[in-house]
């Protein structure tokens, strides 16, 4: 019997398996050194070695020019949303935000906290539904950066393509869909993203940042706070984390060998669509929460026709060995996160799982 569960969790979220069983083989003497990574230096030979080929494996798969830095952060995506406003915007060069759910709502409320933020656009008074059109988006001309979540955890949408900024620096929260799809990094003056959805475990945040951008060094940020820090310190400033780097490194040798972004880009759109099939085949007893030109393809919400329908999904479900399937408890209903490490088997057998389920109750 597999005593693994097929994991839909929101993050973190699931790691592949072979991934896995690779760190359980290496734990207690990496590489024979006879010690673990967890008790390594930062400064060793092996785990220099390891940083690099992170970097180096993230650079490939997303085709990120030398233009940029890569960053091994702590603090969570969270704490980017304090660095961000501290380091790029002012009070009179504002970042301005467009707001499509709750963390968009949290990266804000941090830069209005230092008074250095301004709305673009929102769909709050829609419940989030969608991701605002071009033509909602107001940038004042002296704003600082245009911030986006690209893939909305919560609420379960996704931006399709990009807003235009001309020459305004835009900035994207990727947490819960880098990797998963094909981007242009040139697009961006900065892409950050908490490693446990899609990149490996927690404890990490990889910022990817326009050289250009931080170049300036301002003695008025904290030491710690200020990206040029550790972009001058290639993310050895003070002590990284150790493993979920050398973790992060071992879930891109994985993506490399899947094929690269494209092939899970396209996995990913295959998945997706299994369930929004089942969506559009059954609208009276599925009902997805947002419209369909904004559909994420990383977190899939919808509602049943009651909440009784809803505790018996899950528990069903938690029978047929699913887990992870409860909505945020911010919006209720169920959400299926389908991260990269989530087969094209596994959310087959779901989908089975789901047709079966609206047959006995529907
Ligand atoms: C999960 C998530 C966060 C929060 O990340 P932390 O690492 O917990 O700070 C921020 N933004 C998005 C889009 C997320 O999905």
């Amino acid at each position: 019997m597999n005593p693994r569960k097929i994991n839909f969790n929101p993050g973190p979220g699931a790691l592949p398996l072979s991934v896995l069983e690779k760190a359980r083989d290496q734990l207690v003497s990496y590489h024979n050194t006879g010690m673990s990574i967890l008790e390594m230096s930062h400064r060793s030979k092996e785990f220099e070695e390891i940083l690099d080929g992170a970097k180096r494996r993230l650079r490939s798969l997303l085709k990120i020019s030398e233009q940029y830095d890569i960053l091994f952060l702590q603090g969570g995506a969270t704490h980017q949303f304090v660095m961000i406003p501290l380091n790029f915007a002012s009070t009179d060069r504002p970042g301005a935000y467009i707001i499509t759910g709750a963390w968009a709502k949290k990266a804000y409320k941090e830069a209005k906290i230092l008074s250095r933020g301004v709305v673009a656009a929102s769909t709050e008074s829609e419940k989030f539904v969608r991701i605002p059109k071009e033509e909602e988006i107001r940038v004042p001309p002296n704003a600082a950066y245009l911030h986006i979540t690209s893939n909305n955890t919560i609420f379960g949408t996704q931006y399709e393509s990009f807003p235009q900024t001309s020459s305004v620096p835009l900035i994207a929260d990727m947490s819960s869909d880098i990797m998963s799809r094909e981007i242009d990094v040139n697009r961006f003056g900065l892409i950050y993203a908490g490693a446990q959805k899609n990149l490996g475990p927690a404890g990490v945040t990889v910022v990817i940042v326009r050289k250009d951008l931080i170049q300036r060094i301002d003695e008025t940020i904290s030491t710690p706070l200020r990206y040029q820090t550790h972009a001058a310190e290639n993310s050895l400033y003070n002590t990284p984390p150790t493993f979920s780097i050398y973790m992060v490194d071992l879930y891109l040798e994985w993506l490399e060998s899947y094929g690269g972004v494209s092939a899970m880009e396209h996995t990913n759109n295959n998945k997706a669509q299994i369930i929004y099939a089942l969506l559009d085949r059954f609208p009276e007893f599925y009902r997805g929460t947002v419209d369909e030109d904004h559909r994420s393809r990383m977190n899939i919400t919808f509602r049943l026709p009651s909440e009784e329908l809803e505790a018996l999904f899950l528990a069903e479900s938690k029978k047929s060995g699913f887990v992870g399937l409860k909505g945020h408890r911010s919006v209720g209903g169920i959400r299926v996160s389908l991260y990269n490490a989530i087969t094209r088997n596994e959310t087959t057998k779901l989908a089975e799982f789901m047709k079966v389920f609206c047959e006995q109750h529907g």
